[in-house]
């Protein structure tokens, strides 16, 4: 059994990066990974503008402005937002400028409009200003050709404002990885068929396909493979045709029908992890193809409970597949501290996840142990799970109110 650290090392030493990039429109970018730097095309701001509503002038003219020694000054146009200006302010006059217009020849200082009365065509600017105030300079945010954004950074809102802003309309990411989902087990049936009884639903492929999902990858569900060493064979053999990572569920146990492992080796696979020591979960092989069977896909054969598929694909799937997607930086897990409202148990032998809440409240965070049995073939109780308070090994109970690792799966 090796330990969880060491697993997870060993996983993300196996990890192929992305090769392959594509481009999608701005529309179709969101949750996608920027496949590479993407050069500024422009000056940002794109020329000097105004951050305020007021007047833009010369600075020498009003240093000596007061509320008892108030600088006269003429307008002589109005600057909309959107709109060149049309006259240079010279000495003595001021234009009218409003938030996001354009600074007129000449003038380089703005002042807002609370500080002035405006008297027909004329204004009294009643405080002086700081040089250069409220004065957005051109290319001060970004230089053209200076990097916007670099490569493997995920595109959300933010992302977006700014491929937009750029007219980066065709944007580069990279591929997602395509991730084949097969069911092992002769007692796995659909959920709109009829359950006979022994029989059970196949809900991890569920489950899996939608945490594939959520991680930027595309699920490709494959069913449910029986347990018959030919059958899985073709399965995983058809599989390595269509996806970058293979998640099977099931049969890699040490039961007399358990024969991932065995297909596996028998397909040339190299086994680098086959037990961990976490609980639930202990049962995970991670496998390689040999050159010219498919070098840079990984294989991923979770165990069949329930709970088990999910905690070791939280733990371990997560953070390969996010590498593999091409994201930077923060493919890990994230651990917070939280303190535990209940106490809480393990075996001390093995790593133990225990599933709950993490509350956030402006006192910290906090640890809401699931109510009902804490055993991996109840996923009932899995439903509102957002976190998993970590035991380590070596530590049998964690009291109430002391402080626990907690990860964030929500
Ligand atoms: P196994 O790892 O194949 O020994 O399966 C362990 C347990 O998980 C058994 O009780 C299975 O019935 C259950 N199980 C296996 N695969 C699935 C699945 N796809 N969906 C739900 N439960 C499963
Ligand atoms: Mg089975």
């Amino acid at each position: 059994m090796l330990p969880a650290a060491e697993a997870e090392a060993k996983i993300l030493s196996l990890v192929s990066l992305p090769a392959e990039t594509e481009q999608v429109s701005l529309d179709a970018a969101l949750g996608r990974i920027l496949a590479q730097s993407i050069p500024s095309p422009l000056d940002f701001p794109h020329w000097d503008n105004s951050a305020m509503d007021g007047y833009a002038v010369r600075y020498d003219d009003v240093q000596g402005a007061g509320a008892g020694t108030p600088v006269a000054l003429t307008v002589t146009e109005t600057i909309p937002a959107g709109r060149s200006p049309t006259l240079p302010v010279g000495p003595g006059q001021a234009a009218r400028i409003l938030t996001g217009s354009m600074l007129p020849a000449g003038a380089d200082t703005i002042v807002i409009q609370e500080v002035t009365r405006r008297e027909g065509d004329r204004v009294l600017v009643l405080e002086a200003p700081q040089p250069g105030q409220f004065v957005r300079r051109r290319g001060s945010f970004c230089r053209a050709n200076d990097p916007l954004m670099g490569a493997g950074l995920p595109i959300g809102g933010p992302e977006l404002a700014v491929l937009a802003a750029a007219q980066c309309v065709q944007v580069p990411v990279f591929r997602q990885p395509r991730v084949a989902i097969l069911s092992t087990g002769d007692e796995l049936v659909s959920p709109t068929t009829p359950l006979q009884p022994g029989q059970i639903v196949d809900s991890n492929q569920y489950a899996l396909g939608a945490l594939v999902r959520r991680v930027g990858a595309v699920p490709i569900p494959m069913g449910i493979v029986p347990d018959q060493p030919q059958a899985l064979k073709a399965a995983i053999q058809l599989a390595l045709t269509q996806a970058d990572v293979i998640l099977s569920s099931g049969g890699v146990s040490v039961g007399d029908f358990d024969y991932v492992d065995d297909i596996l080796a028998d397909l040339g696979a190299m086994l680098h992890v086959r037990s961990v020591a976490v609980k639930p979960g202990k049962p995970l092989t991670v496998a390689t193809f040999p050159a010219g069977q498919g070098a840079d896909r990984l294989y991923f054969g979770l165990p069949g409970n329930p709970v088990s598929a999910l905690v070791t694909f939280w733990r371990f799937v997560a953070p390969a597949l996010r590498q593999r997607s091409g994201l930077g930086e923060g493919w890990g897990p994230m651990f917070v501290p939280a303190t535990t409202r209940h106490g809480l148990k393990a075996g001390g032998q093995r790593e133990t996840y225990l599933w709950g809440r993490l509350e956030s409240t402006p006192a910290g965070h906090w640890f809401e142990l699931a109510s009902g049995g804490h055993n991996s073939g109840n996923l009932i109780n899995l439903a509102g799970t957002n976190a998993l308070a970590v035991v380590p090994v070596g530590t049998t109970s964690i009291p109430a109110n002391e402080t626990v690792r907690v990860m964030v799966v929500g």
